[in-house]
C-alpha cells in the first residue's frame, strides 16, 4: 500500500508539470501571435494585390499549420500519456529558455524586415533588400528562429508526436520554399541579390573572412 501511494504522488507531480508545460507553453504561443500580429495587420492595410498562393506554399503553410499548432494545441488540450517521451524537467525547461530567446530574436527580426515581410512569397512595389542586423550574416534568420522554436517545442511538449511534428514541418518549409524564395529574389534584385549570397550563408552564420 506504502508502495502505491507513493508511486501514486509521483505519478500526481509528473501530471503537474506536464499541465504546467502546458499552460507555459500556451502562454509562448500567445506571445508569438502579439508579435505578429502588428505585421499582419500593416500587411492587410498596405496590400489590395496579395501575392498568388501556389501549391508549393500551401504545402508549406498546411505543413506548419499542422505541425507547429494543431498537433500541439491537441497535446495542450488532450489529457493524455499517450507517446510520452517522458523527458527530464531541466531538458523541458531548457526548451522554455529557447523559447523566450526565439521569441526575442522573433520580434528583433520582425523590426529589420518591416514592411518587406509577407505571409506567402511576393515582393512589393517599395521592396528594399535587407542586409543588416540579423540579415547582416545570414538570408534566413525569420527561418532559423522558427528552427529554434520548433527544437523548443519539441523539449517543452515531450510528446512523440506533437514534438517531432514541428521538427518535420520546418523541414518541409526549408526544402521547399527556401529555392523558390531564393529564385524570386535573384529575379527581382539581380546582382545585388547575388553579391548578398556571397556574403551570407542560409542559416548557419557566415564568420568574417
Ligand atoms: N526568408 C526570410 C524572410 C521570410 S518572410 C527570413 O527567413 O528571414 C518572406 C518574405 O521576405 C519574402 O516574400 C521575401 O520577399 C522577403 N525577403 C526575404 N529575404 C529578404 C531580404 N533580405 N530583404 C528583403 N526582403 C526579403
Amino acid at each position: 500500500i506504502k508502495g502505491s501511494s507513493f508511486t501514486r504522488e509521483i505519478n500526481q507531480s509528473v501530471n503537474m508539470s506536464d499541465n504546467t508545460f502546458k499552460l507555459i507553453f500556451a502562454c509562448l504561443w500567445i506571445i508569438y501571435i502579439l508579435i505578429r500580429r502588428p505585421h499582419v495587420n500593416a500587411y492587410n492595410h498596405s496590400r489590395n494585390k496579395r501575392g498568388k498562393t501556389t501549391a508549393s506554399e500551401l504545402v508549406v503553410f498546411v505543413s506548419l499549420t499542422l505541425g507547429m499548432l494543431i498537433l500541439p494545441l491537441i497535446w495542450v488540450m488532450v489529457p493524455s500519456n499517450l507517446y510520452d517521451l517522458n523527458l527530464p524537467v531541466w531538458l523541458r525547461l531548457l526548451g522554455v529558455v529557447l523559447a523566450i530567446f526565439s521569441l526575442l530574436y522573433f520580434y528583433k527580426i520582425h523590426q529589420c524586415l518591416g514592411q518587406n515581410w509577407s505571409p506567402t512569397l511576393e515582393i512589393n512595389p517599395t521592396h528594399k533588400l535587407i542586409t543588416k542586423g540579423p540579415y547582416k550574416r545570414i538570408r534566413h534568420p525569420m527561418y532559423l528562429q522558427i528552427l529554434l522554436w520548433v527544437i523548443a517545442q519539441a523539449l517543452i511538449i515531450s510528446n512523440l508526436w506533437a514534438s517531432f511534428s514541428g521538427l518535420i514541418s520546418w523541414i518541409v518549409l526549408f526544402l521547399i520554399r527556401v529555392p523558390k524564395e531564393e529564385q524570386m529574389l535573384i529575379a527581382h534584385f539581380g546582382q545585388e541579390y547575388k553579391e548578398y549570397m556571397k556574403e551570407t550563408n542560409a542559416i548557419i552564420p557566415k564568420m568574417m573572412k
